[in-house]
């Protein structure tokens, strides 16, 4: 290792990296692959990372983007993204067997979703279920929940813009968000929506349906962005909507942001000329990947620090096992 400069320190943005949902999805599915051998992985990433989808391609995962593809009586695997009854359906016809590895957290979008239909029902009133996402509408997570609920959602800002949304006699109103979305652009549309439909049921007072993964990892980069870096690595695959988050948040900031893979493609001259270098990593990438960051950035003569902005112990791999559900004998 070489000698600290006392000039040049590399600040770890905590909490980073791999969050409770894909910790689950992930350490399921590899000690499932071993059982099953092989499995058809619905919409083709377990969770949104390369070096975890090449793990389970490598384990005998085989990605597929609709469950059309699945064969008959083969064994499938819904992600972390999670999916509608209507798929399940389409897999109980192929009398398959399916292992779920949807995040507790997308779980809830759908959980509260629900409870806003019953709601309604008891009320009498016509259920309008309002969802704030980003503009993919394909992203596996979006779909999944359009999919389930479309007979009484709204896609807020992209099918109807704010500012023409009302508030109408007779229905019951629930507003809930996609996980991974922007805290602040969340609680500024919120606010918004419950000014023009104050009847409206919010999902998280704070923030929406955005989860705590992608919550902490935000509120956490902007404390180390309040040290000023000159440079920020963000740590995550491209495919990765909280990862991208990330990103926009350090380069709105007007920090030199760069979106890496692995630990290893930090080199003395990516980081040539940058005293203070911030270092942050999405809720998907595996957490060697910024640690392997910090100490090649030690060895280049960083002095590391960490900024923790929230503790977070409630991994629940060891606690939940995922729900299967066997349609193989009809
Ligand atoms: S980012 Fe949030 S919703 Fe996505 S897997 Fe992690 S905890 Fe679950």
């Amino acid at each position: 290792m070489g000698e600290i400069d006392q000039e040049k320190v590399a600040i770890k943005a905590y909490p980073l990296g791999i969050c409770a949902g894909v910790d689950y999805a992930w350490k399921h599915a590899r000690k499932f692959l071993e059982e099953d051998g092989q499995a058809y992985i619905i919409g083709g990433n377990m969770v949104n990372n390369n070096l975890i989808v090449k793990d389970l391609r490598q384990r005998g995962g085989i990605s597929v983007e609709t469950v059309h593809e699945v064969p008959d009586g083969a064994i499938a695997y819904r992600t972390a993204h999670g999916g509608s009854d209507a798929e399940l359906d389409i897999l109980r016809k192929k009398g398959a067997l399916v292992r779920d590895f949807t995040c507790l957290l997308v779980a809830n979008v759908y959980d509260r979703f629900n409870r806003a239909l019953a709601a309604a029902a008891e009320f009498g009133l016509e259920p309008s279920l309002l969802y704030v996402c980003k503009p993919d509408l394909k992203h596996r997570e979006v779909a999944g929940v359009v999919e389930q609920f479309r007979d009484h959602l709204t896609i807020v800002p992209h099918e109807v813009p704010i500012e023409e949304l009302r508030e109408e006699e007779g229905k019951y109103y629930a507003i809930d968000s996609q996980t991974t979305m922007n805290v602040e652009e969340v609680r500024a549309i919120v606010s918004r929506m419950k000014e023009i439909i104050p009847s409206a049921k919010t999902a998280l007072t704070n923030r929406a349906g955005i989860c705590f993964a992608t919550f902490n990892r935000q509120n956490a980069l902007n404390a180390v962005l309040a040290e000023q870096p000159d440079q920020l690595l963000v740590f995550g695959s491209t495919i990765s909507s909280n990862t991208k988050e990330l990103v926009k948040i350090g380069k709105n900031a007007g920090v030199e942001t760069h979106l890496l893979e692995t630990g290893a493609l930090v080199t003395e001259d990516l980081v040539r000329g940058h005293l203070r270098v911030a270092v942050s990593g999405g809720a998907s990438v595996p957490i060697e990947e910024p640690n392997i960051a910090m100490e090649r950035l030690a060895a280049l003569g960083y002095e590391s620090r960490t900024i923790s902005a929230a503790k977070e112990r409630d991994f629940f791999a060891d606690k939940i096992q995922p729900p299967v559900h066997d349609f193989r004998n009809g």
